[in-house]
């Protein structure tokens, strides 16, 4: 037997799924497996279980230095990518795609601990369709009767990308996606919990036919393989997503560097403001899904939510009823909701977060704590009474705590919402419109989703304000960080 979110009635645990046959190990530079210049290996893990899946070979600066070179080669002027029309590379994102959704059992079954049934779905809506719709020229053409003026958009060069571990495929694209379209190349590193997506991933762009050295990827560890591409003079542009502290690493090597490009995605502490005059239920249900998506591991975690005084009773007792019969599991289980967080580090701050919670006075209205014996699960957790001085009002913690508020004013509201040093993500659940046109209005974050949460497009620009980050991903928004723009401009001479 089992558990449910908070240990009683017991229920069958679901059983582990056949984990698949790992295939690719090794650091891939020039469409070619490689291993670690100096010969160093590091361990990948399985966080349902604890148990080790397998070696992976380690990067840093040597291999960096070599896949830079490597990127660098096949983006100079005349290579066969540089010559390469932009039907032509999307022909080839197009078959990477196709690829992709060909391999997509392997792919899900990654080694990060999200749920499978929701990489499959991420698999479609944020993996697939990023590839597709980057394809988009943006101009400028102008003239007059002295100067005639065009823009051009080149490629910045080579692009390294660093990447987290909590959507390693998603992540992979959002980033490769612009820049290859753009005509640029990559050395992407990610994240040292969960390199084997992105080279499984490896396999299938040399099978699409990418030329040798377009894409990159050197597995390997933050402040080695990681900081070798913020602070190496060979990278053009550098874009990040994790935490904060990280970011701030990055922008300052890269200011020390070449002065590269740099565009940062980085934490969140997301507020959602329900007025009483929403739909109560799917405001409920909107924002505990957001509250506990990928359990919390997610930068736009709907980690605050200020409900008006008048539902805020009814809107507690629902939200904690709604957390007690989210069915925990293995990972690889369809009927799997809830699984484990990513490693120990991380489950230790989350726990040491729920701790402050309970000792600094919030009510703890259901879990608040480890499921034993069964991995780095932490029960899906609802604090209410929580005051904005709290660390869990505050801080991110990237775990599956839900913290809920009461207010009394939209001007209150919106104040409070706002009283923190992130920007990234916000939404508002009213019935009415000219208030969720004028709330969004005033939240200083860079995505307001009303009635709803999570609804990502990949036309639609994310990124953040304030310290969640600088720059924006997806669609034509993302094209723009990674192209240089040339104003070209002739002067006319009148002719007879
Ligand atoms: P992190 O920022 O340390 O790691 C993210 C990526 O940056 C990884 O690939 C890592 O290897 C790399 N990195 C780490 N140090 C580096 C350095 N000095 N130079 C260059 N690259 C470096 O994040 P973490 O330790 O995995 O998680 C810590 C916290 O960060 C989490 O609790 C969460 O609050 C936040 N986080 C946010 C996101 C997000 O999506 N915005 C993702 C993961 C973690």
């Amino acid at each position: 037997t089992g558990v449910n979110s908070q240990g009683s009635p017991p229920m069958p645990f679901p059983q582990p799924v056949k984990v698949q046959e790992i295939r690719y190990t090794k650091i891939f530079i020039n469409n070619e497996w490689h291993a670690s210049v100096k010969g160093k290996t590091f361990q990948t893990f399985n966080p349902a279980t604890g148990v080790k899946i397998c070696d992976v070979e380690e990067a840093d600066k040597a291999d960096v230095d070599k896949a830079v070179k490597a990127a660098r080669a096949a983006g100079q002027k005349g290579s066969p990518w540089r010559r390469m029309d932009v039907s032509s590379r999307g022909r080839l994102l197009h078959k990477l795609a196709d690829l992709i959704e060909r391999d997509r059992t392997l792919l899900a079954v990654g080694s990060s601990g999200l749920i499978t049934s929701e990489s499959k779905t991420q698999i479609y809506c944020h993996t697939v369709k990023c590839l597709g719709c980057h394809l988009k020229c943006f101009s400028f053409f102008f003239s007059d009767n002295t100067f005639m003026c065009f823009t051009k958009h080149e490629p910045i060069g080579v692009c390294g990308a660093i990447i987290p571990w909590n959507f390693p495929l998603l992540m992979f694209m959002w980033k490769v996606a612009p820049a290859l379209c753009c005509g640029n190349t990559v050395v992407i590193k990610p994240a040292e919990q969960t390199p084997l997506t992105a080279l499984h991933v490896g396999a299938l762009i040399k099978e699409a036919g990418f030329p040798p050295g377009v894409v990159n990827i050197v597995p390997g560890f933050g402040p080695t393989a990681g900081g070798a591409i913020a602070s190496h003079m060979g990278v053009d542009k550098v874009a990040f997503t994790g935490s904060t502290k990280v970011g701030q690493f990055i922008k300052e090597a890269a200011a020390k560097s070449n002065l590269k490009r740099v565009t940062l995605e980085l934490g969140g502490k997301n507020p959602c403001i329900v007025f009483a005059d929403s739909n109560l239920q799917l405001a409920v249900e909107e924002t505990q899904k957001g509250a506990f998506f990928n359990q919390g591991q997610c930068c736009t975690a709907a980690s605050r939510v200020y409900v008006e005084e008048e539902i805020y009773e009814e809107f507690v007792r629902r939200s904690v009823e709604s957390a007690k019969s989210i069915v925990i599991g293995d990972p690889l289980d369809p009927r799997t909701v809830h699984g484990p967080q990513i490693e120990q580090k991380q489950f230790d701050k989350i726990l040491e977060l729920i701790d402050s919670g309970k000792k600094e006075g919030a009510r703890l209205e259901c879990g608040g704590a480890a499921i034993e014996d069964t991995g780095l699960y932490i029960q899906p957790t609802v604090f209410s009474g929580v005051k904005d001085h709290m660390r869990i009002a505050k801080e991110e913690i990237f775990g599956p705590v839900q913290c809920i508020f009461r207010f009394k004013s939209q001007q209150e509201a919106i104040e409070r919402a706002n009283s923190t040093e992130y920007g990234l993500a916000a939404a508002v659940f009213t019935s009415n419109l000219d208030r969720a046109l004028s709330v969004s209005a005033d939240l200083e974050t860079g995505t307001v989703w009303v009635n709803c949460y999570n609804a990502l497009h990949a036309q639609a620009p994310f990124g953040g304000y304030k310290m969640s980050g600088n720059g924006r991903e997806l669609g034509e928004y993302a094209l723009a960080e990674y192209s240089e723009v040339k104003a070209v401009t002739i002067k006319l001479t009148e002719t007879q």
